[in-house]
């Protein structure tokens, strides 16, 4: 099933999306036991889907992305943590940075793994046990702060705030069984700027869960980013950078399509 999470009258939900976008309620947590309760739901606002504890990303995963950077396809996954507190939900806004100013804000569509239940040292074969589903992730980076700016570590470059747009809903593992042959897109505006299927990750969904389940213990409600296929911005001839008044939509084939104006941060006087 597709799960969203949204607000209504004021209270967090958690809702089951049907094919004809309406929405029926869903009793339980998240990562644990979910009941469709068959009630009708009004969704006044929708929020990303979950609100991770931790955010695991992976640089450098498709083939032709990491030719398009120049680099030489990593011998292990390169892994970087983007701070839970730059989640954004579906609709609100991508906000370019303007206290710690950024003119280099690029987007990356990628799929993201949504972990259900304490995964560590898991195998290949069993990884895919220990996934609730996937959804569409944004990790927007600034790439100035991320290369010039970032003192050799990727942290701070993706983790400015509303750098992770999540959304628009969970789709579980049954709908999917095989995350590695996904179609995957960004549309900027009305272009589209990447065009790719997952089947080009360096590192399958079931690799990089064991590899990272060997080195760290990932608890119920991790993100992981699995990486973004080429077309970013900073790698065109001249580089695409987003400005206020775009429009980004990183479209996932069986999840659906998350989208998020571009705005300024607003500044307090
Ligand atoms: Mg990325």
């Amino acid at each position: 099933m597709k799960i969203i999470r949204f607000l209504t009258a004021g209270r967090e939900q958690l809702g089951r999306l049907h094919e004809d976008n309406s929405v029926t309620l869903l009793s339980g947590e998240l990562c644990g036991e979910l009941h469709d309760t068959s009630q009708p739901a009004v969704v006044d606002k929708l929020l990303a889907p979950i609100d991770p504890r931790d955010i695991l990303c992976v640089g450098l995963n498709y083939r032709q992305h990491a030719a398009e950077t120049g680099a030489e396809p990593p011998e292990h996954p390169v892994l970087f943590l983007k701070n839970s507190g730059a989640v954004q939900n579906p609709g609100d806004p991508i906000e370019l940075p303007r206290r710690l100013r950024s003119d280099r804000v690029d987007y990356e569509c990628e799929l993201a793994v949504v972990i259900r239940k304490r995964c560590h040292n898991v195998r290949r074969d069993e990884a895919l046990d220990y996934v609730l589903g996937y959804t569409c992730g944004n990790d927007v980076s600034a790439r100035d702060w991320q290369k010039q700016g970032g003192g050799g570590q990727w942290c701070r470059g993706k983790s400015f705030a509303t750098f992770c747009p999540l959304g628009p809903a969970i789709a579980t593992t049954d709908e999917i069984p095989d995350p590695n042959q996904l179609a995957i897109r960004t549309i900027v505006n009305d272009n589209v700027m990447q065009d790719w299927n997952t089947n080009d990750m360096i590192f399958d969904v079931p690799t990089l869960i064991e590899f990272l389940s060997a080195s760290m213990v990932l608890n119920p409600g991790t993100v992981i980013l699995t990486g973004t296929p080429h077309g970013v911005g900073f790698a065109r001839t001249p580089p695409v950078y987003l400005q206020p008044g775009d429009q980004v939509t990183v479209e996932i084939e069986k999840i659906g399509r998350l989208t998020n104006p571009v705005t300024e941060e607003p500044l307090a006087t």
